[in-house]
Parts: C-alpha cells; sequence; structure tokens
C-alpha cells in the first residue's frame, strides 16, 4: 500500500531506521525533527499518516496530537505514536489527545507495517467517502472531543465465558457503555430484530484461534456487522497473531491483559470513528437524495426521472415488455396562484404528488419535471392497463378536495393526462427518451384542447 508518511522525531538515528523500513514498504518519507517542525510540515506536505515519537524535545506526544487535531487538513489524518520504553501513563494520555495507537519498543517490524496498512486502509476509506460529499463537513459535524462520546453498545464475544463475563464487569466498573455477551456460535446468527453492537470486541485464544479468526472475517463480511468496529484482544506472546488480526480487517488489536482504563479509550475512539463512518454516510445519502428529488413536492426530478426512462427502454427491450409514459399537468393551476397566493399553489403541488403516489405501484416512477407537470412512467404495463391507471389518476384527483389551510375551504382541482405507450419490438428500433415525451406532451395537449380534466393517448399507440 502506498501513502506518505510523516515520522516525527528529535533523533536522527530513530528517524533513519524507520525510513529504511517504510521506504522498503514503498512508502513516500517526510521526517520532523521536532513537534513545531511536524506541525509545519503537516500543513505543507498533507501527510496519509503520523508516526510521532512520544517523547519530543519540545511537546509531549500529547500536546503535539492536540495541536494536530486543531490544524487545518489534520484532523482526522491517522497518528501512530511510538513509545521508547512501556508507560502506560504515557499511553493513556496519548490516547486521550486522539492517538490512533501507541505501540512500545520494540516493534516487531510485521506489526508496525500490518498497523499502518490497517490505519491508512481505515483513513482512506473516510477520506473517499468524505470526497463523495463533496469533501465539506457535513451540518452536525462536529465531533465530541476524546471522553465526552455517548455511551454505546459493546458487544464481547469470546470462546470462554470466564473471559467474556470478566471484560463484562470491567467495562461496567469503568464505563457507561450497555454490554451484551455474545455466543461466538451465534453471533453471526443473531436476528435481525436485535439491534448490533455498535462495536464489537472479540477475544481470540491461542486454542481457538483458528475458529475466532474465521468469525473475524465473516463478521467484517456479514452487511449487518461490517461497518461495525471490531477490536481483537489477544495473547500477551501472540505478536504474528496480532499482524494477521489487524490484515483480517480488525480495528484496533490489544495484546496482554487489557488495562481497563486503555481498553475504554480504545473502545471510545473506535465508537467516535464508527459515528463518524455513520455521520459521512447519512450526508452522502442525503447529498444523493437532494440530487433526484423535487425539494418542494419530495417526488422525484427531471435528473432522475429522464436517465430512469432510458434505462426502462433498455431493459424493455430485453424483457419485451411494454410499458407507459405519461405527461399529467395541473388544469388552470394559474388561478390557484392568483387566486389563493403561491403557497397555496405550493400545498396543492404536495398534496397532488401525496395522492398520484399513493394511486401508483412501488416500481412506478413519479417526477415533477415542470412547475405544475408530472411525469409518470409505469413499467410492464399494457395499454389497457395503462388506460386504467390514467383514468383511475384523473377521477382519483378531480375527486379529491386538498384542504389548503384550516382557515379556508378545501380547493378542487383536475389534471390533464397524455399517455404514450413504448412498446418494444425485436426487429424495429427503440424510442427515444425525446420521442416518448414528445409523444406524450402531444397527447397531453389534445386533453387540454378537448376540455382538460381527461386522459389522451398518443395517435400512434391508440392502435
Ligand atoms: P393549463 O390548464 O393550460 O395547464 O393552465 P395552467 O394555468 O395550469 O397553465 P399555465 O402554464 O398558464 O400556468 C402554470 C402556472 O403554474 C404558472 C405558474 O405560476 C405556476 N407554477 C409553476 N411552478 C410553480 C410552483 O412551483 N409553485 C406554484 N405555486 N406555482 C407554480
Ligand atoms: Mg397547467
Ligand atoms: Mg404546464
Amino acid at each position: 500500500m502506498s501513502g506518505k508518511i510523516l515520522i516525527v522525531d528529535d533523533l536522527a538515528t530513530n528517524r533513519i531506521v524507520l525510513k529504511v523500513k517504510l521506504c522498503h514498504a514503498h512508502y513516500e518519507v517526510v521526517q520532523a525533527a521536532s513537534a513545531k517542525e511536524g506541525l509545519r510540515l503537516v500543513a505543507e506536505q498533507r501527510p496519509d499518516l503520523i508516526l510521532a515519537n512520544a517523547r519530543l524535545s519540545d511537546a509531549t506526544a500529547a500536546e503535539f496530537i492536540s495541536a494536530l487535531r486543531h490544524a487545518e487538513g489534520a484532523r482526522a489524518t491517522p497518528v501512530m505514536v511510538l513509545q521508547t520504553t512501556d508507560c502506560p501513563t504515557e499511553r493513556r494520555a496519548a490516547l486521550s489527545a486522539g492517538a490512533d495507537d501507541v505501540l512500545s519498543k520494540p516493534v516487531p517490524e510485521a506489526l508496525l507495517l500490518a498497523r499502518l496498512r490497517n490505519l491508512l486502509r481505515q483513513h482512506h476509506s473516510e477520506q473517499e467517502l468524505s470526497l463523495q460529499i463533496g469533501g465539506a463537513q457535513p451540518l452536525g459535524f462536529a465531533e465530541a472531543p476524546p471522553g465526552f462520546d455517548a455511551p454505546g453498545r459493546i458487544g464481547i464475544i469470546a470462546r470462554s465465558r470466564a473471559g467474556a463475563y470478566g471484560l463484562q464487569t470491567l467495562l461496567a466498573r469503568h464505563s457507561a457503555h450497555a454490554t451484551t455477551v455474545i455466543d461466538a456460535d451465534r453471533a453471526l446468527s443473531l436476528s435481525d430484530t436485535q439491534p448490533p453492537a455498535d462495536v464489537y470486541l472479540l477475544q481470540i485464544t491461542g486454542a481457538e484461534a483458528e475458529e475466532s479468526l474465521r468469525l473475524l472475517a465473516e463478521l467484517k463480511a456479514a452487511p449487518r456487522s461490517r461497518a461495525r468496529p471490531i477490536i481483537a484482544l489477544v495473547e500477551a506472546d501472540a505478536a504474528a497473531l496480532g499482524v494477521t488480526v489487524l490484515d483480517m480487517g480488525a480495528d484496533d488489536v490489544i495484546t496482554g491483559h487489557p488495562d481497563p482504563r486503555e481498553l475504554i479509550l480504545r473502545l471510545s475512539a473506535q465508537l467516535r470513528r464508527k459515528r463518524r463512518g455513520e455521520r459521512l454516510r447519512a450526508a452522502l445519502r442525503d447529498g444523493l437524495n437532494a440530487a433526484m428529488l423535487d425539494p418542494l413536492t419530495g417526488a422525484h426530478n427531471r435528473r432522475f426521472a429522464l436517465p430512469f426512462l432510458q434505462r426502462l427502454i433498455e431493459t424493455s427491450q430485453q424483457t419485451g415488455e411494454s410499458f407507459a409514459v405519461m405527461l399529467a399537468d395541473l388544469d388552470f393551476f394559474k388561478q390557484v396562484n392568483d387566486r389563493h397566493g403561491h403557497a397555496a399553489g405550493d400545498e396543492v403541488l404536495c398534496a397532488v404528488t401525496r395522492h398520484l403516489r399513493a394511486h401508483l405501484r412501488e416500481g412506478d416512477m413519479l417526477a415533477r419535471i415542470g412547475g405544475e407537470e408530472f411525469l409518470i412512467v409505469t413499467p410492464a404495463t399494457s395499454r389497457r392497463r395503462a388506460q386504467r391507471t390514467a383514468d383511475r389518476l384523473c377521477a382519483m384527483i378531480a375527486q379529491t378536495p386538498i384542504a389548503v389551510t384550516a382557515q379556508m375551504p378545501p380547493l378542487h382541482v383536475t389534471i390533464s393526462i397524455g399517455v404514450t405507450m413504448a412498446t418494444p419490438s425485436p426487429t424495429g428500433p427503440a424510442p427515444g427518451v425525446g420521442q416518448l415525451l414528445e409523444e406524450a406532451d402531444r397527447a397531453l395537449y389534445a386533453a387540454k384542447a378537448q376540455g382538460r380534466n381527461m386522459v389522451t393517448f398518443c395517435a400512434r399507440s391508440a392502435a
């Protein structure tokens, strides 16, 4: 995996040793000899990951990370801290400040590289999501600072019951998270009615490591659990297992007996990451919806409707099924605005949309493609069925009074509908989107000319 890594360490020899390892693994390396220089290079070089020594001459790792988390462009950059000697207090301080991991030297090279790959993978997938929503921070994106997160649901999976309940007791004593012990054999078959955990703690012990690894892979593939972070707990002497676990998709790995406070910090970090991912995905969904939906009525818009019609033309050539294209236009709608105001007109448009939608089938497409003009496409529809549907819609709108405000009597409106049929022929050319819209428009014009509140078929479809 490629990426740009910034090493921040006072000692040139440390930097060189790390640089050799990273370059060998095809990473691009940038070096800083102090926290101050590190912050400058972060702004200039925008590294994908920062590897910092726990003790710098001008700052502690915690101070350096706090400064990074306030710096433009580095708020989400993963930071890994390397300790010269194992010091739990220092480790917790760095994790509290927002470090993604803290490892104590000597770190086996394979474990260091596996952790780097893992953090970069997480970071890149977040970046991709963020790019898809235009790089903008979605509304309400402000994140709770570490230590102020809402409690989550933690699923504990361990093959030994004693191990699982030990972890549950520990979390109950030190945190407000809700915990559930999940039987490893049932972890994948939990019913859909049970909410999945926000984060899983998966204990992997030597004797049953193989089965636990398979479960890890399956949890990472199953639709209900794949977006949920997994923290793997492995035994102290299992560095090689740690590498495998990280490469198989665990989001964090703790070796040895977990220090309760450190475990809580790591859980919080994963909870924050999961919630960040959810917000990004929701923003993406909202953005996609905004691009496809008419903001006033919630019906589809022209941008969605025309490609929909094009796709339907193509698939119906293969299936041989005919479909109907209808243009429905409100009659004398200008008068509604003139007599009752634009807001009342808007309310009528929304009500007509709701009523049309309620009387269409699920696979039918309803779009507002002009001010008071709707496009309705009904797949797999015969001419007879199209006639029935259009007649029903026309009559339903005419018979359904629309309550605009409590102060005024309900309004009565009518629509005219022009219909054309697309009947694929195995030999002839497929109709074009423009042609179908033009035919439906001509039929609509005829309905208006003949008195409105009626359905007219395009002459070509009348046969
Ligand atoms: P016809 O039966 O021939 O279709 O007559 P009409 O009055 O419905 O058609 P015309 O094209 O003369 O007027 C359409 C009106 O629709 C004019 C415009 O003010 C109104 N309109 C278009 N978009 C909107 C909208 O988003 N909200 C509201 N309230 N009115 C709209
Ligand atoms: Mg009109
Ligand atoms: Mg019109």
